[in-house]
């Protein structure tokens, strides 16, 4: 575990978190709680912020999270790229490469995983890394009426080493107390209960020598650990000057339809009166407006939707005026008529990159509503 935190920032200019997370398991939340910690309880300043793969349940969510000394001004507000701790809040996020990114010896990381799952996940780690620590966060959250993130948020206090668990109690008193009274209790025992239960995660032997032997002389012992090498190797601070990244920050190349969780909007080309609402609302590129005639009159048409770009939020469902977009469900509209793969992208299909860790939920049991608001499809 870390130093005192004097320490740490003595060689360092900051002490940076990383979370790697699931829509829906509190991470942002957990994050500010984080930041909020550093800056009333510890002495320091903090900035942090949420990246969000989508706007939904399911979909790959970045915490980013920096601390310094509370007299010097935070100027870096990028990605954390080589966090000194990195917390992963579900299990099968371990299989993504991008999840480890940056990390090096001197990277603690936390695991949220169920029981019977250390092993595969050790399977998982990078040749290159400080410790790695376990908390079967979902069952102690079951167990305490609590949340995952305030028992991730207990053990990270933990392993940081510089966190009172007292001082940890009282930001989530500040923060939950006050929106959340009746379930303030069964957060602190979660918290309480991450501190307690976070454990060292124990490598197989040979896996174990392989790192120490890697993290000795600099190299990675197998092609995946290579290839992460590789990936470090083209950061922002070590890309040739005048490269381009053209997947930074940008959904242009992601296929985001994992992201739906069943339906999709379907649009109704007879109703729509082209008035734009539904390309101003949408968060993503999905509808293809072009030069046409409607109503005698020359002006931009709507011409159908790109769904790979879809992610099934049914903000436009909400907003169309006249009901020309209304929710269907995926699975009984294969063909997806007006269809349209946006003209001014690459539009091989092979070419998109899945996004997000859920799947297509196509499962009865979710799907048994079947009335849309504004008439039946
Ligand atoms: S909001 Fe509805 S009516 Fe307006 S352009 Fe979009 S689909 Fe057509
Ligand atoms: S459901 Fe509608 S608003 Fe949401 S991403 Fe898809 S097209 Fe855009």
């Amino acid at each position: 575990m870390a130093g005192s935190i004097e320490q740490i920032l003595s060689n360092q200019d900051y002490y940076e978190i990383r979370l790697e997370s699931i829509g829906g398991l509190g991470a942002n939340l957990c994050g500010k709680m984080v930041g909020e910690l550093a800056v009333r309880y510890l002495d320091l300043n903090s900035a942090g912020f949420s990246s969000y793969g989508s706007e939904k349940t399911g979909t790959p969510v970045k915490g980013h999270i920096r601390f310094c000394p509370a007299g010097k001004e935070i100027r870096v507000h990028s990605p954390v790229v080589a966090p000194d701790l990195l917390v992963i809040f579900h299990q099968a996020l371990t299989r993504d490469k991008g999840v480890w990114k940056g990390c090096s010896d001197r990277t603690n990381v936390i695991v949220a995983l169920d029981q019977g799952q250390e092993e595969s996940v050790m399977q998982n780690l990078p040749a290159v890394i400080g410790g790695c620590y376990g908390v079967n966060a979902r069952q102690i959250a079951m167990e305490t009426k609590s949340r995952i993130n305030v028992v991730m948020l207990g053990a990270m206090a933990r392993i940081m080493g510089f966190v009172e668990l007292e001082s940890v109690r009282q930001i989530c008193r500040d923060s939950l107390g006050r929106k959340y009274p009746a379930a303030l209790e069964g957060n602190l025992r979660g918290l309480e209960q991450g501190y307690e239960l976070v454990q060292k995660l124990q490598a197989r032997k040979d896996a174990d020598s392989d790192r120490e032997a890697a993290s000795r002389d600099g190299r990675c012992p197998d092609r995946r650990d290579k290839e992460l090498e590789d990936q470090r190797e083209w950061g922002y601070a070590t890309a040739p000057a005048g490269g381009v990244n053209p997947r930074s920050g940008s959904t242009v190349t992601a296929d985001l339809s994992p992201s739906r969780q069943g339906y999709i909007p379907i649009f109704i080309k007879e109703r729509c009166i082209n008035c734009g609402l539904c390309d101003s609302t949408c968060p993503d590129m999905v509808f293809q407006f072009a030069k046409g005639v409607f109503n005698n009159r020359e002006m931009m048409v709507n011409q159908g939707l790109d769904y790979y770009h879809c992610k099934g939020c049914m903000r436009c469902v909400d907003v169309c005026p006249v009901n020309a977009l209304v929710r269907g469900i995926e699975a009984e509209h294969p063909d997806k008529q007006y269809f349209m793969p946006n003209q001014d992208m690459l539009r091989t299909p092979d070419y998109y990159v899945k996004a997000g860790p859920d799947g297509y939920i196509t499962s009865e049991s979710y799907l048994t509503e079947k009335r849309i608001e504004g008439g039946e499809v």
